[in-house]
């Protein structure tokens, strides 16, 4: 049984999974499982170059960023469990005890971080619900977004980047991600506000 489990390993899945991973030292993050669904064959960043993201040098390819994200998380968080190659097929359950349906295994979950992009190819059995057209993309381009309130879909369901409903910008799929990682440290933390920052000594 996972405590979190992140589906999609794009920018929004990496980057929360960073953060989620970073919190170890909490005590009430201590024990905690926490698993990334790191399938990335359809990330937009497979094709994507980057000149205007703070603290990427310019020219860093997306590519470059899939592998190296899942190196940093294996190398510094490798109590992060990362599941390669499946395709999430559809999710059963409710907060507290979800089953995640791959096209390979399942898998349990108390909570679930939903990063899977903004393309309407989306199918995931068990979501349909929550599907609406996305607010800030162009309508001739059929995005999507599942409908949310700061993230929250319903109990124990997240959601995050651009299937959040925010516009298609690195910076802000990646810090989406990590508002949700600081929104479940919080709610580890019995709603005392979390943030995890390292520092020089
Ligand atoms: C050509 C191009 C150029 C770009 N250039 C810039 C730029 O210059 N500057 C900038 O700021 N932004 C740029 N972007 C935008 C940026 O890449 C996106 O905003 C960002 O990747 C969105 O992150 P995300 O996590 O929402 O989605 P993604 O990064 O697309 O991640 C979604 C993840 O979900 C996975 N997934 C989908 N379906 C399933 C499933 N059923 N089961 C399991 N996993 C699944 C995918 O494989 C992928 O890993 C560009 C994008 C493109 C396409």
């Amino acid at each position: 049984m996972y405590d979190v489990l992140i589906l999609g390993g794009g920018a929004a899945g990496m980057s929360c999974a960073l953060v989620l991973g970073s919190a170890h030292q909490k005590p009430f993050a201590q024990g905690k499982k926490i698993g990334l669904m790191a399938h990335q064959k359809a990330s937009h960043l497979q094709t994507a170059l980057f000149n205007n993201v703070l603290g990427l040098p310019p020219k860093t390819t997306g590519a470059s960023i899939l592998k190296n994200g899942l190196e940093q998380l294996s190398e510094i968080y490798p109590h992060v469990d990362q599941i390669h190659k499946e395709k999430v097929l559809e999710v059963r359950g409710a907060s507290g005890d979800f089953s995640i349906i791959t096209n390979k295994a399942s898998y349990q979950t108390r909570l679930l971080v939903i990063a899977l992009g903004y393309t309407n190819t989306f199918f995931i059995k068990g979501l349909e619900q929550y599907i609406e057209p996305h607010q800030k993309a162009r309508p001739e381009k059929q995005r999507i977004q599942l409908k949310n309130s700061d993230h929250l879909v319903t109990d124990g369901i997240y959601v995050a980047g651009t299937l959040a409903g925010w516009r298609s910008q690195f910076a802000i799929a990646s810090g989406s991600g990590a508002a949700v990682a600081t929104d479940i440290l919080t709610l580890w933390n019995h709603g005392e506000h979390v943030k995890v920052h390292d520092k020089l000594i």
